[in-house]
């Protein structure tokens, strides 16, 4: 573990990409409600509990009876006119939304992917509650396909459609709360291959996709419009999907963790075997160890025993020292058992003898425990505290995720944390988790409709590129920065205030990252900001060295209008007149410099005026100032 580096060609890597983006359309996937999140309070509230349902081939989905299990409560939030019965469930849906139709079928075209004749909509069991109907309707658009990125071929599976699911605003220990603002917003589905053999190619393969996706122009922006799912493998490994990695730059760290757990477990399986452990050892003695803690100074057990619950124990044969087994940095193989087990009972967590004593557990406590289950010294104990019924699901569930620590490293799916590790999220789903949806027709998509929507394609990202670069004379780098980082709007409207185009370009982007990584909330920026920005500088009253002093001013006081910002900095324009006086000042300063060196002394002068007037003149208008001022005085001096 730590810092060594993956031979990812020897490990055998396999990443497939699926990535997702909202769509900008005016109406949702299947009704005419906006496509908008809302940030105030809901007007209506609905409560609701769901069940699993058998699929048609007779079995309940495991992913589904997971989340059942849990037996929460849903909340649905709900606004009068933002949102209809539809995404209630209590209207059939309409139609599929054709404007959402259309610029899929154009992300396809231009990945070369062969749009289907007739599209059917499924139904995608998801039992989380994130949708009212317990499912999410998704559709292929087309399929096949290919995106070239750094000279290698990746395939493309499908290109498809799907409503979002509604958005998780809270949770406790038995309700779950969703807003149903985002539930049927049109999302894109883009997925490859699994061909990708390095963390950093997954990573190049999302931004080119991203691109084509972008030059739609009808894409979603910000946090939360894109969404990119990855499925992991190593030889020997398991699939692992991991869900909702949002920033193209986790990406790879995803990977690279990924791959260090999957390679981890298989060296605690490779362990676990050597130590001569078989999956039937493992045996679902649950103990009952309350009497271990009656008078425990652990703050979180005696909580739970003081609201009447219980401690639970379980061994793990052969599991001592296992536990506390790095699998990712700052994760380790009792943390993936304390994941599962809170995921599938509710509980805060697990607690197990590769780390107690701690938490005010004490030696004697560990001892008295250890003798009740019968441990030895190569074994391990796990126990949890809490509601008796709640406990013992998640001693099952430990005890299952021990069981197939012996296999390797199991199906799941987990989701990406910001800091790019994942943390299990729940069994992958079985194949019985899709079926037609019959509520929706299917819809016809016809030869002719396919050679119009052809002929007018939108500009592929390269071409987009290349115009900019010609255009308005941007460097490449500039060009593509003003592509991924999605200003390509706000750049031509800066343009059009008069700015010169770099200078537009570099404060979008360059100067936006130098700020955000010198620990400014650039997001505090908005647009009219921005463009209020490139108004006074295309009219001469601010200049482009202000710029950072102005943009950082924005963002420490949220609201302030950039003619402020420029006032309290102090950087108003000056007259001509001042920069004048500012010049006579420094040639006098300088009398010395001037006399001995004579034009040649510009150089330095200049520098010592823009020193002073640095953000509130023209550096043009002071150099010919400065040169005017030079000539005038050297008469005298010669
Ligand atoms: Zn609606």
């Amino acid at each position: 573990m730590g810092g060594e580096g993956l031979d990812y060609a020897r490990l055998g890597l396999k990443v497939g990409l699926e990535v997702h983006r909202q769509l900008d359309t005016a109406g949702k996937l299947f009704c005419s409600c906006p496509t908008r999140l809302r940030l105030d309070e809901p007007d209506l509230t609905v409560l609701r509990y769901l069940r699993p349902t058998q699929s048609e081939v007779g079995e309940v989905d495991r992913a589904a009876l997971f989340e059942a299990q849990k037996g929460k409560a849903i909340v649905y939030e709900a606004y009068e006119d933002t949102t209809c019965l539809v995404e209630l469930d209590e209207e059939p849906p309409h139609e599929l939304n054709r404007e959402a139709l259309e610029i899929a079928l154009q992300v396809a075209l231009l990945l070369g992917s062969r749009p289907v004749d007739e599209v059917h909509i499924m139904r995608k069991i998801v039992i989380d509650g994130s949708t009212p109907f317990g499912f999410q309707r998704t559709c292929v658009v087309a399929l096949g396909g290919q995106i070239d990125v750094a000279g290698k071929a990746i395939p493309i599976q499908h290109v498809g459609l799907e409503e979002d699911a509604a958005r998780k605003v809270g949770e406790g220990p038995d309700v779950v709360r969703y807003r149903l603002d985002r539930l049927g917003i049109p999302l894109i589905e883009v997925a490859t291959a699994p061909v990708i053999t390095s963390p950093e190619e997954a990573k190049r393969v999302a931004l080119a996709i991203g691109r084509i996706m972008r030059a739609t122009g009808k894409v979603k922006r910000g946090i939360g419009s894109v969404r990119q799912d990855l499925n992991i493998s190593i030889e020997g490994g398991a699939i692992t999907e991991v869900k909702g990695v949002q920033e193209l730059e986790l990406i790879p760290k995803v990977i690279e963790n990924e791959v260090r757990r999957q390679v981890e477990l298989l060296r605690i399986r490779d362990e676990l075997r050597s130590r001569g452990l078989r999956p039937d050892d493992i045996r679902p003695d649950i103990v009952d160890a309350t009497k271990v803690f009656e008078s425990t100074s652990c703050k979180l057990i005696r909580k739970a025993l003081r609201a009447g619950g219980v401690v639970l124990a379980l061994k793990l044969p052969k599991f001592s020292g296992i536990l506390a087994w790095e699998v990712m940095p700052g994760h380790r193989f009792g943390k993936e058992l304390s994941d599962i087990a809170s995921a599938w009972s509710g509980l805060g967590g697990i607690f197990h003898t590769d780390e107690v004593p701690a938490y005010g557990i004490k030696e004697h406590e560990v001892e008295a425990l250890r003798e009740l289950v019968g441990a030895g010294p190569e074994d391990a104990v796990v126990f949890v505290a809490g509601d008796e019924e709640r406990c013992r699901r998640a001693l099952l569930a430990v005890l299952e995720r021990a069981k197939q620590a012996l296999i390797g490293v199991p199906r799941e799916t987990r989701m990406a944390l910001p800091d790019g590790r994942t943390k299990f999220m729940r069994p992958r789903p079985g194949a019985a988790r899709m079926y037609p949806e019959t509520d929706v027709p299917p819809v016809k998509i016809s030869p002719d409709y396919i050679e119009a929507l052809k002929e007018k394609l939108p500009e592929p990202p390269e071409k987009l590129a290349e115009r900019l670069m010609s255009k308005y004379g941007l460097n490449k780098k500039l060009a593509w920065q003003v592509i991924d980082m999605e200003v390509l709007e706000l750049f031509e409207k800066g343009v059009e205030k008069g700015v010169p185009a770099t200078v537009v370009a570099t404060t979008l982007t360059e100067t936006m990252k130098s700020l955000k990584r010198d620990g400014f909330d650039v997001d505090r920026i908005g647009e009219e900001q921005l463009l209020e920005l490139f108004e006074l500088i295309g009219h001469g009253k601010a200049f482009k060295e202000a710029i950072p002093d102005i943009l950082a001013y924005l963002c420490k006081h949220e609201g302030a209008s950039v003619e402020e910002a420029i006032r309290e900095l102090g950087l108003t324009a000056m007259t001509e007149g001042e920069i004048k006086a500012v010049i006579k000042k420094v040639l006098q300063d300088n009398e010395a410099l001037l006399r001995e060196r004579g034009e040649k002394a510009f150089g330095p002068l200049m520098g010592a005026v823009m020193k002073l007037v640095r953000g509130r003149a023209d550096p043009a208008k002071v150099r010919e100032l400065l040169r005017q001022a030079m000539r005038a005085w050297a008469p005298k001096g010669a």
